[in-house]
């Protein structure tokens, strides 16, 4: 049938079975996700049953979006594997009225899970192609609160802060103080803080008079943060 004689509202039937199929992956997942964590939160889970993470891959690898693993997605970097960051997100305990800032946007894919849990979610990405790609992915799927930006998030966003939550993608070898200024009183940080070739996930909470309160969480293995001043 040529999909140009139908009516606005109806989709061609392979169309409709592929999507069924997709939500089906994306509920196998979900199921993968709480086996490997415990985590029941239906706010969170939802997140991951609604964003198509299959749109975050490159096609190459679209095969194996919905299995819980990591990805390459060029550049030398890779999409994180979803258990993780759940993980992270469970941490974090994005509320609705969060306003959210995430360093090393990579795809764009948690950025996107952000924005579901959030109000508003700024995303940083070092790799100018990647954040090209990740911001065309976003919008494609019409997620308006998500915006993602080039730049060196090391430092943070100043012009954007204060910030509720943040997220930090990628592995760094102490908490940047810079972060931490920007986060508001009784924010919340997850980090992984090591070398290069493991680190712990560190979840650091706010207090009023700006100190941090530290809870040194799981092991993890992220590619490393870029720390130099370069963009
Ligand atoms: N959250 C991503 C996965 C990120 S992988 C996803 O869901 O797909 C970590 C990313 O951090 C990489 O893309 C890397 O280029 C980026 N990165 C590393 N150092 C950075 C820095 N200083 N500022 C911004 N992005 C950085």
């Amino acid at each position: 049938m040529d999909p140009s004689t139908q009516a606005p509202h109806t989709q061609p039937e392979s169309s409709r079975d592929a999507d069924a199929l997709l939500r089906e992956a994306r509920a196998l997942l979900v199921a993968q996700i709480t086996e490997q964590t415990g985590i029941t939160d239906e706010r969170l889970l939802g997140a991951f049953l609604r964003v198509p993470r299959h749109r975050f891959v490159p096609p190459e690898n679209r095969a194996f979006a919905y299995r819980d693993g990591a990805l390459p997605i060029g550049y030398g970097q890779t999409i994180s594997q979803p258990s993780m960051i759940a993980i992270m997100l469970q941490y974090l305990d994005v509320r609705p009225e969060d306003r959210v800032l995430e360093i090393g946007a990579g795809s764009g894919y948690a950025a996107a899970l952000l924005g579901q849990l959030g109000r508003e979610v700024y995303a940083v990405e070092i790799v100018p192609e990647l954040a090209e790609r990740a911001q065309n992915t976003i919008a494609d799927l019409g997620y308006r609160n998500v915006t993602v930006l080039h730049g060196n998030g090391r430092f943070g966003l100043p012009e954007h802060a204060p910030f509720d939550k943040i997220l930090v993608s990628a592995g760094a070898e102490d908490i940047p103080p810079e972060l931490v200024r920007e986060l508001a009183p009784g924010g919340r940080i997850a980090i992984p803080v090591g070398d290069d070739y493991s680190q712990r996930l560190v979840v650091g909470t706010k207090h009023a008079d700006g100190t941090l309160d530290l809870q040194s969480t799981i092991q993890c293995i992220f590619v490393p943060l870029v720390s130099s001043a370069q963009s």
